[in-house]
């Protein structure tokens, strides 16, 4: 298992196919994006693949989220779901995406194995979408939902990220279109994690401001608190239930003592935390012939070495030189 000093298990791997993208959300990119990764530097699908299984096969890693970057631009997409999907025991596979290309793929991706999606939408007006993203797609990424939802990869999530003067007064209506489609809405905080460095506290939507602007609209009642497990959202029944919505106060509610992830960068290197100042370089390993027990044992000294919490609030806190894109988020 990959347990860490303070006792916590990380059963729930991210793995970034690439850190290019095709929005440029101004919480993450700048709107001139950025210096890709050089295509030698990045795993390939084989690698990824045996990746994959060396976590899920040696190492309890029950859940694999495919991320990036925009993770539908890596052409062997289907294939890496394909072979995590024939793994035993076989994982839960998700990808988190910005939903651009999915009406294409959902079919694909659900026959491939893939259980679920987890599709970023901030805002249902278009100009806001392209003063937020820099692009023209909102159409797309609606489309992308509703394919997501008629292949079967339920149930649906939606993440929301609030910006003061962008969207901010979207919350109701954002949960209104998603209960009305039958997707599960969660709103994360935006993090100090933009490639520009230009995240301000005071700037940020938290989750008790989202929250009031929903109770305004909804009757709000906690979930049982055991659903939650070691998942970030905070869960609430809307207006008696069953439909949910989820608020991830990941600066003001931080929840790194339940914390069970760990990350793969596009090119391989471990990271035990999304603010992680250090990494651990696999890449290097596999391409240098190590065996499946030498990486076992580099992945999990990675993650021994996992801090207590991100520190956001700490005056010491250093924003990690990599931005959310080529972390994988
Ligand atoms: N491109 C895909 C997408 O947008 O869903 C996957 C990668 S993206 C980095 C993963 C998630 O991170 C998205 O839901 C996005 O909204 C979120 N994200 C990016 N930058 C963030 C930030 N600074 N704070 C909070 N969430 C952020
Ligand atoms: Fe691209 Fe996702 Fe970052 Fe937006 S949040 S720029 S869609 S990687």
């Amino acid at each position: 298992m990959l347990v860490d000093s303070f006792g916590r298990t990380a059963t729930d791997l991210r793995v970034s196919l690439t850190d290019r993208c095709n929005l440029r959300c101004t919480y993450c990119m700048p709107p001139e994006g950025l210096d890709w990764l050089p295509k030698p530097e990045l795993l390939t699908a084989d690698e990824i693949i045996r990746l994959v299984r060396i976590g899920v096969e040696r190492l309890g890693i029950t859940e694999v989220r495919f991320t990036g970057g925009e993770p539908l631009l890596r052409r062997e997409l289907v294939e890496i779901v394909t072979a995590s999907a024939a793994l035993n025991p076989r994982p839960q596979l998700s990808v988190t995406t910005n939903g651009i290309g999915l009406a294409r793929l959902a079919g694909p991706l659900a026959d491939a194995g893939l259980d679920r999606v987890n599709v970023s939408l901030d805002t249902l007006d278009r100009d806001t979408f392209v003063r937020l993203s820099h692009r023209d797609r909102l159409s797309d990424v609606l489309a992308g939902l509703a394919a997501a939802d008629a292949a079967g990869l339920r149930p649906v999530k939606v993440n929301a990220v609030l910006m003061r003067g962008v969207n901010e007064d979207e919350a109701v209506p954002l949960l209104r279109y998603c209960l009305d489609q039958g997707y599960e809405l969660r709103f994360i905080e935006q993090m100090p994690l933009d490639a520009q460095h230009g995240w301000q506290r005071e700037n940020m939507i938290t989750a008790d401001e989202i929250l009031g602007a929903l109770k305004g609209a909804f009757d709000l009642t906690e979930d049982d608190p055991r659903e939650r497990g070691s998942a970030p959202a905070e869960l609430f029944l809307v207006d008696g239930g069953p439909r949910r919505v989820g608020v991830i106060g990941s600066v003001t509610r931080p929840f790194c003592g339940a914390c069970d992830r760990v990350r793969i960068t596009a090119d391989g290197q471990v990271r035990n935390c999304l603010f992680a100042t250090e990494e651990s370089d696999l890449r290097t390993a596999l391409r240098a012939g190590a065996s499946d027990d030498d990486l076992v044992e580099r992945w999990r000294a990675a993650v021994r070495g996992k801090k207590a919490g991100h520190g956001i609030d700490d005056p010491t806190f250093l924003q990690p030189s990599r931005p959310m894109s080529a972390i994988g988020g």
